[in-house]
């Protein structure tokens, strides 16, 4: 019973001589064989797959798992021990990124002295980069519901209002239109907060002529939304909608450039190199995206160290920011699905400039 998914993970086995894939991080499993739960590893040999978890999740399991063997264990890494000697193997494979060391030494003590836990890395990275229609289906869900809250909220944008008022707003129309839970703590960052890129939402409250930087996203069927607004309370100085204006150009261009084949280091020069023009390089200190699915960060990085091109049916951000210590900042994001003939944008909200009335 081996499907798409798992036949990459076959593939994975012939390319490093492998008998067999354990996976034990709960996304590679939910991806691999379907498994919403908590507690469960998934073993995939050439001849065929086994899922196992402990009693809360026997039943789950057999409704919603793809796998050829389904078991219920007590013990975890016993279930898996016990899979690997039944399927006769010795090169085994493992998530070296994510398998506490640890855990790898208890396999090993309970295996016999001929086994070879192989660490794979990277080599893992390309498993889940190219999203599938149901999956995009889902990211574009969750994308949809930002847009949908985020208008709910914008009312409650005022001058008095605290960053964690419209944090906890935004957080609770998410929830309420069906979201299964937030991305990460809510970026609500106004005035001078702006120029700390994870300025998480505080007690401050919002003043005229600040911009507010909200960076916000859910989850729906396991999958995430993340997008950034930048807005401007009132009229603000001419600096700082400069600086919007040169985020916005660096976002357009950037977004622009998403096609198949292009070098995702080279995406991220376009907006960097637009910003550094303006003499404002140094205050853009991180890459330019990430790729987005069953992790809020995943592969692919978008940054000037990447390696690999845009290929379609990825999902990354375009997130250029500027943050000026001491004046304020400004982010915009996206989500974009690389397309045969380019992009298309998953998040809806329109970044034009956009300015709440006081
Ligand atoms: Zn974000
Ligand atoms: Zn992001």
């Amino acid at each position: 019973m081996i499907d798409n998914r798992q036949q990459a993970g076959v593939s994975l086995l012939e390319q490093h001589k492998l008998d067999a894939l354990v996976f034990f991080d709960l996304h590679n499993v939910r991806y691999l064989c379907g498994f919403t739960g908590t507690d469960g590893a998934l073993v995939l040999t050439r001849e065929g797959s086994w899922f196992t978890t402990d009693s809360r999740y026997t039943a789950q399991a057999e409704g919603e798992v793809r796998a050829d063997h389904i078991r219920s264990h007590r013990v975890k890494l016993d279930s898996v021990t016990d899979i690997l000697k039944a399927a006769g193997t010795t090169r085994i494979g493992f998530e070296a990124q994510t398998l506490p060391y640890a855990t790898v030494e208890k396999l090993k003590e309970r295996g016999p002295g001929s086994w070879q836990w192989v660490p794979l890395g990277e080599e893992l990275e390309g498993l889940r980069h190219c999203k599938d229609s149901q999956e995009i289906e889902a990211l574009e869900s969750a994308a949809r519901l930002n847009a949908v809250a985020f208008e709910e909220i914008v009312p409650q944008i005022r001058p008095g209002a605290t960053e964690r008022d419209i944090s906890l707003a935004l957080e609770f129309a998410l929830k309420r239109l069906g979201g299964e839970e937030k991305a990460f703590d809510f970026i609500v960052a106004s005035g001078e907060r702006g120029a700390m890129p994870h300025g998480v939402a505080s007690e401050k409250r919002l003043v005229a002529g600040e911009l507010l930087t909200i960076d916000f996203g859910t989850r729906i069927n396991g999958y995430y939304s993340d997008e950034t607004v930048t807005l401007a309370i009132g009229e603000v100085p001419d600096r700082q909608r400069q600086i919007f204006d040169i985020v916005l150009k660096a976002h357009d261009l950037a977004m622009d450039a998403v096609k198949p084949g292009v070098a995702l280091s080279d995406i991220d020069s376009v907006a960097r190199d637009y910003i550094v023009e303006r003499g404002l390089g140094d205050y853009f200190g991180h890459g330019l995206g990430h790729g987005v699915g069953l992790d809020v960060h995943e592969f692919p990085v978008v940054s000037p160290r990447s390696g690999g091109e845009a290929e379609v049916g990825e999902v990354f951000t375009i997130e250029p920011g500027i943050y000026i210590p001491g004046l304020g900042g400004v982010r915009i994001e996206d989500m974009v699905l690389v397309t045969e003939d380019g992009y298309r944008a998953l998040t809806r909200i329109d970044k034009k400039y956009r300015r709440i009335a006081v």
